[in-house]
């Protein structure tokens, strides 16, 4: 399907609930025949199929896999013990869900002690504060008192 009507369609898509979406889409008759052009057992999976290019409807088996819906396109073509597609997608996206919380996590926790040390401190880091400086100064003040090198 050209561009030009893949716009449109999406157009329709952001506009309509799915329920009455077809009903708006066959109106239109030069983006119905493209659509009807296409393959899917359904007229919802045929509108996918039209904006995809039919990218998704085969598994890397090689298996027809279950469409869902126009917004959610398609699932595995079968069962985890039926295709490894499932498979591979389930535990991919089990350690893809892991890896982005734990960086997510990872980053707000550190964007949290910063701010909060902003707010407090108007420093992004306890080494700036000014009683750290002082502290530090008092360290090695008391480290030469003790050399006997003070001036
Ligand atoms: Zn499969």
């Amino acid at each position: 399907m050209n561009h030009e009507l893949k716009s449109r369609l999406e157009d329709y898509i952001d506009e309509y609930d799915p329920k009455v979406l077809t009903r708006y889409v066959k109106k239109d008759s030069e983006l119905d025949e493209a659509i009807q052009e296409c393959e899917g057992r359904t007229y919802s999976e045929k509108m996918y199929n039209a904006l995809t290019d039919h990218e998704h409807s085969i598994c890397e088996r090689g298996n027809l896999k279950k469409y869902v819906s126009i917004t959610k396109g398609y699932k595995f073509c079968g069962s985890t013990g039926k295709c490894e597609c499932a498979r591979d997608q389930v535990s991919k996206k089990t350690s893809e869900t892991k890896q982005s919380l734990s960086e997510e996590s990872i980053k707000k926790s550190s964007e949290k002690r910063k701010s909060t040390m902003v707010d407090r401190y108007q420093v992004d880091n306890p080494g700036k504060l000014p009683k750290a400086k002082e502290n530090r100064k008092a360290f090695y003040d008391a480290k030469r008192a003790s050399k006997g090198t003070t001036p």
